[in-house]
């Protein structure tokens, strides 16, 4: 009886992790939250360890997904990515009304900016904007419309079927790595590159990567290991910048 129970909610947790579809995996997320960390000033350390009660940016990064499938949050879902035609910038696309990812960063500086929001409201929109951070980077985040980010283009990979959104998102990562404090450490080993601190840059960045991502897939259905081991070093060198513009972004927001 506790055996099948334990199989049912086995059951039950997996699906609710494989519908999080449109997301950086866990691991994503979690390298920039660490690098994002290493990169913080003792002032931003401080006022972040309040807002969160100590928690980690690295725990926190995955929050804004898990909480994805309550109900509550479904006003939440367009604050994960914008979508736009391949030929035009942000500016010129037609905004979602029900809000996108740039909308949704710039709403959480200014909350957090603000000297009379409340711990509760700082602990959101903190939480949130460490996970939009890393969204932001994962270029199919400002794919297609039409494709929902690649979440409809269906490919078997590796031999398991999957799509192009969870490919970039997941799949490429979690086959290189185990543990994300391992990748977050191979990363800080690099070169520090300049950031922007303007979403709009960010945006124009994943842009120009998505272009490229949808192209080379064009009547491709399997994802080859040679496709793997050439993306992965763009992957990474994504990750690393959404670690290093987090930490600019929140040293600049606690100063
Ligand atoms: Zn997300």
């Amino acid at each position: 009886m506790y055996r099948k129970i334990s199989i049912l909610f086995l059951l039950i947790v997996s699906q609710v992790i494989y519908s999080s579809e449109d997301v950086w995996g866990r691991v994503g997320h979690q390298v920039i939250g660490e690098i994002a960390t290493q990169n913080l000033s003792p002032i931003a350390i401080n006022q972040i360890n309040k807002i969160l009660n100590g928690q980690s940016l690295a725990l926190v990064s995955t929050w804004a997904d898990e909480m994805r499938s309550n109900p509550k949050f479904k006003k939440y879902a367009p604050w994960h990515y914008v979508n736009m035609p391949l030929d035009e910038n942000y500016h010129e696309s037609n905004k979602n009304p029900k809000g996108d990812i740039i909308q949704a960063i710039n709403k959480c500086i200014e909350v957090l900016k603000e000297k009379n929001s409340t711990q509760e409201m700082k602990s959101f929109h903190l939480k949130y904007l460490v996970h939009l951070i890393g969204d932001i980077h994962q270029p199919l985040h400002v794919g297609r419309f039409e494709d929902r980010g690649g979440n409809d283009i269906k490919l078997n990979f590796l031999g398991n079927n999957s799509n192009l959104h969870s490919v970039w998102d997941t799949r490429i990562i979690e086959y290189f790595t185990v543990d994300y404090k391992s990748l977050a450490n191979e990363l800080m080993g690099k070169k520090k590159v300049q950031v922007s601190l303007n979403p709009i840059d960010w945006t124009n960045e994943s842009k120009q990567e998505v272009k490229k991502i949808y192209s080379k897939i064009i009547g491709v259905d399997t994802i080859s290991l040679d496709y793997v081991n050439k993306n992965f070093p763009l992957i990474k060198n994504q990750l690393h910048k959404a670690g290093l513009t987090l930490a600019n972004i929140l040293n600049n927001i606690f100063k």
